[in-house]
């Protein structure tokens, strides 16, 4: 049975689907304005690890990550670079799927974007308005948040702190700025984008778009929201407002947050300077398989700090773990050799508790815990030569399991390129003729192209540097 904590009763509960099997997700996407940093990768791998676990499990997800193209800080963007609005936020839309797929992320179901759902966005609002929960002034259209009794449930904030008739019409705002918030933004400046609408012209505000979205992909209710920490408040809490406001009926079952990925024990954000996107560390030389360990291997409601030593630590990590299973792969036994009850026992009790762990909300350090412990005990079975071809056979499926979750041995065999064989021969015959500088030369010139070279006993190993395995 898996438990999740739902930041909305402040409790780990049992999980239970509204519909048996099944499980309709939304996740807070992207604002396209810039590339991606790591703090936002945090939550998408969170998301991922969730998602992916969930359909190991057995339910059929669906996912829905919206695309938030139309902003304050997509509409400044453009009109810094003096570009359409539509060519800015595309550029870094597709940035940012090409991030997802280097950092093994499974693509959602859906991607919609803000901008093509207005008329969504229109119609739940012309439902406040009605409903008496929205009222206009000057042009633009604010919630009522004093109405809507709940409130605050899922922040624990404060409503006393609210003045009746304060507004708040910027997309965002800070902890304890507890004000109307803006559904429909009157247009202001001729240059800002807008559109025509029963309500008058104008654009959406951010929140609202969350709720048109999960509405229209996943009903009302569905199962799980989930976003980072600083999504709970304002974000969350109004789409909360909006949805129960304008329905009548509970938005969201279970609420799921991310903390934070700090950096000097300060959050990681666009705001403070203090970023890294996914691309200054590729082009720094790190692997996306160590980038992702970095991100998963703490459990989702711990802060996680970044530093470079972290960063280098998931790297060996992630080196040792391909290393493993290189070497198993490639071990040979004997056929006539019997199998090893003791480690058959071990291998089946530790998908068994691997499992467990990540049912008990996402417990990854507890999962990654048992996957050490039973690396440790293949590998003192392999060097005393008790590992039989079942064992082997066992092995390998359920690293194939874990990787279902983890995402990280998940490349496809390459085959070697007919240059690539063609260096590794001439280093053979190099060093028979005892040239052992061309020798190194070529070992070197095979390194900057990820491959490591191996003289063993029976002859040139070859293997990729990031694991990946090779036909
Ligand atoms: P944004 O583009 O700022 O709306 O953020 C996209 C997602 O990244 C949201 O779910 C945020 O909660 C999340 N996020 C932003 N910064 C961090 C951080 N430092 N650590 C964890 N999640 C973050
Ligand atoms: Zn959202």
């Amino acid at each position: 049975m898996l438990h999740f904590y739902n930041t909305f009763t402040g409790k780990k509960e049992k999980f239970i689907p509204i519909r048996k099997g099944r499980v309709k997700m939304y996740t807070c996407g992207p604002t396209v304005y810039d590339y991606a940093h790591l703090g936002n990768f945090r939550a998408y791998i969170f998301e991922d690890i969730l998602r992916r676990f969930l359909k190991y499990q057995g339910y059929e997800v669906t996912q829905v990550m919206n695309i938030t193209d139309i902003d304050d800080k997509t509409i400044a963007g453009a009109g810094r670079e003096g570009v359409g609005l539509a060519e800015f936020t595309k550029r870094y839309t597709t940035a940012f799927f090409e991030d997802l797929k280097s950092l093994n992320i499974e693509p959602a179901e859906f991607y919609p974007l803000a901008t093509k759902h207005i008329e969504q966005m229109v119609e739940l609002i012309k439902k406040l308005l009605d409903k008496g929960y929205a009222y206009r002034k000057d042009g633009s259209i604010y919630f009522r948040i004093r109405d809507f009794k709940n409130y605050g449930r899922l922040s624990k904030m404060n409503l006393d702190m609210v003045r009746p008739g304060s507004r708040i019409d910027h997309d965002e705002y800070g902890k304890g700025d507890v004000k109307d918030f803006v559904l429909w933004k009157a247009r202001k400046t001729t240059d800002e984008p807008f559109w025509d609408t029963e309500l008058g012209p104008g654009r959406p505000g951010w929140h609202i778009e969350c709720s048109a979205m999960s509405i229209k992909y996943l009903g009302q209710p569905f199962d799980i929201h989930t976003g980072g920490e600083d999504n709970i408040f304002p974000h969350h809490e109004n789409e909360i407002a909006q949805s129960e406001a304008a329905l009548g009926k509970k938005f969201v079952n279970y609420w799921l947050h991310c903390k934070f990925l700090l950096v000097n024990n300060e959050k990681m954000a666009k705001s403070k300077g203090n970023f890294f996107t996914l691309r200054n560390l590729l082009d720094k030389g790190y692997k996306p398989g160590a980038i992702r360990w970095l991100l998963l291997s703490t459990h989702y409601r711990a802060t996680l700090n970044f530093t470079f030593k972290g960063l280098k630590s998931a790297e060996e990590t992630v080196q040792r773990l391909n290393d493993f299973l290189s070497r198993v792969k490639q071990c040979r036994p004997d056929a006539r050799k019997k199998e090893n009850r003791v480690l058959s026992r071990k291998i089946m009790n530790s998908g068994k508790k691997f499992e467990k762990a990540l049912s008990d909300d996402l417990n990854i350090s507890k999962g990654l815990a048992h996957i050490f412990e039973l690396v440790r005990s293949v590998n003192i079975a392999l060097e005393k030569d008790r590992f039989n071809r079942s064992n082997l056979v066992q092995v390998l499926s359920l690293f194939e399991k874990f990787d279902l979750i983890l995402g990280i041995f998940e490349q496809k065999p390459v085959k070697l390129t007919a240059q690539i064989r063609g260096l590794i021969k001439k280093r053979q015959q190099a060093r028979r003729q005892k040239d052992f500088i061309l020798a190194d030369r070529i070992r070197k010139e095979l390194f900057v192209k990820g491959l490591i070279l191996e003289d063993t006993k029976d002859g040139v190993r070859c293997r990729y540097q990031s694991g990946r395995e090779i036909k």
